[in-house]
């Protein structure tokens, strides 16, 4: 059997979901079909949970009523308005009861009630379309499978108790010949609370299903040939990659090039089965395949991330930044739970490179003032390139001055001012 992962992008309008219709109807075998929510729709639903947890009841009702409209529209353009309406209904009324009360737990149990419910209006609609079309699903509501933490907005999958699910549930559906459709991103805890697994999370729980289910195949369809060498938006020439193995995307997703949820990959390796990466406006051209193969003569592969902070620690009193110091400062990383992106270590001081998530910024400053003095420097860009040269490398930093870098064999970061 085969597990395809459709983004938010192919699901975004109405001509986008009859071509998903017709991919999946030109497949043959056992399928199972991992929808996310239809364009931005979950950054939609974030703002609904920001003015909800900040008071504004009001607002958190109009922004929501805009999401209920678009996928009221969705489904009668696509001619299945009936046939999807008391789904639709059902998790609207959902929503809207928990926005009518006052906050009393935190807001990360409040955003996952929330967003949600993304997922589960798309593959409400798409389901009722395909059913409408010729092509026979079964829809699974994921969270009934997927058990979880409590670890709101980035809980962690109970692996046994998941796996007697979809023994259980998903399984037989498959074995009768039906294409199954459900969510990813979501699941739920053992008291029905539901849960999400961190942005762009369904990539991963459509590698959870690939091992569960000993998949031959996991397919995610994108807006793009495949995965590219750097971000297409950035670089026009952006080259395709037609082969590449687990360790590769691992280190590539690390060093923060958006190509596949980092989770993805682990499930996917664990039991050998390949994942192809191929274009949802192009079914037909190649993609890449992401497999356990070695792969000789990669291009450089260009990662960007802008927006980057440079931590700069001091110790105080003078002392070296010994082994003691060291482990504090990572007890610290993992209280305020935020992963530097590049460190480096000096003589009494302690540099790293992070993302400008301000709240975490503070707190992390704030921690660290016990021991060090501590400076921030904001607007900096790490550049990371793999299987570099040092002519490319000084074509892209061109006259940005630089302010640290790191470089092995393999790979070379430099952060520019
Ligand atoms: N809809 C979720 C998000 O946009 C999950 C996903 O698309 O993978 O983050
Ligand atoms: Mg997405």
């Amino acid at each position: 059997m085969k597990v395809f992962k459709f983004g938010g992008a192919s699901v975004s309008t109405p001509e986008r979901v009859r071509n998903v219709g017709s991919i999946i109807a030109s497949f043959e075998g056992p399928l199972l079909v991992v929808i996310s929510a239809m364009g931005k729709t979950t950054n939609a639903l974030e703002k609904v949970v920001t003015a909800f947890f900040g008071g504004d009841k009001e607002e958190a009702l109009r922004l929501f009523e805009g999401i209920k409209t678009e996928h009221l529209a969705m489904a009668r353009d696509l001619g299945v308005e009936a046939q999807a309406a008391v789904q639709l209904t059902d998790f609207f009324t959902e929503v809207e009861w928990l926005l009518h009360d006052k906050p009393v737990r935190d807001h990360h149990y409040y955003y996952d009630q929330v967003v949600c419910v993304g997922e589960l209006l798309s593959t409400a609609v798409v389901s009722q379309y395909l059913n409408a079309n010729g092509v026979a699903n079964h829809w699974i509501d994921v969270r009934d499978i997927i058990r979880t933490d409590d670890n709101f907005r980035d809980a962690r999958i109970d692996w046994p108790f998941t796996a007697a699910r979809v023994k259980e549930l998903v399984q037989p559906v498959l074995s009768s010949g039906s294409i199954v459709l459900t969510q990813g991103f979501i699941g739920a805890t053992g008291e029905n609370e539901s849960t999400t697994l961190g942005r762009e999370g369904s990539d991963y729980t459509a590698a959870v299903f690939a091992n569960l289910l000993e998949a031959e195949g996991q397919t995610i369809w994108k807006d793009v040939q495949g995965v590219m060498n750097a971000d297409p938006k950035q670089y026009p020439d952006a080259q395709w990659i037609r082969e590449l193995n687990y360790r590769e995307v691992i280190e590539m997703a690390y060093y923060g090039a958006q190509v596949i949820h980092p989770k993805t990959i682990k499930p996917l390796q664990n039991k050998g089965i390949p994942l192809y990466v191929k274009s949802f406006l192009d079914p037909k051209a190649e993609g890449t395949v992401i497999h356990n193969a070695s792969v000789a003569d990669l291009p450089p592969i260009i990662v960007h991330k802008q927006k980057q902070v440079l931590m700069e620690l001091q110790s105080k009193d003078f002392s070296f930044v010994s082994e003691g110091l060291t482990a504090e400062l990572y007890r610290i990383f993992d209280t305020v739970k935020f992963r530097p992106n590049l460190t480096q270590n000096g003589a009494v001081s302690f540099l790293c490179v992070l993302d400008d998530h301000d709240e975490k910024v503070q707190a992390l400053a704030h921690h660290a003032t016990q021991y060090f003095n501590v400076q921030i420097t904001r607007g900096l860009t790490l550049l990371t390139v793999r299987h570099y040269n040092d002519a490319l490398v000084s074509q892209l930093c061109g006259e940005s001055s630089s302010i640290l870098k790191q470089q092995t064999k393999e790979t070379i970061q430099v952060l520019l001012g």
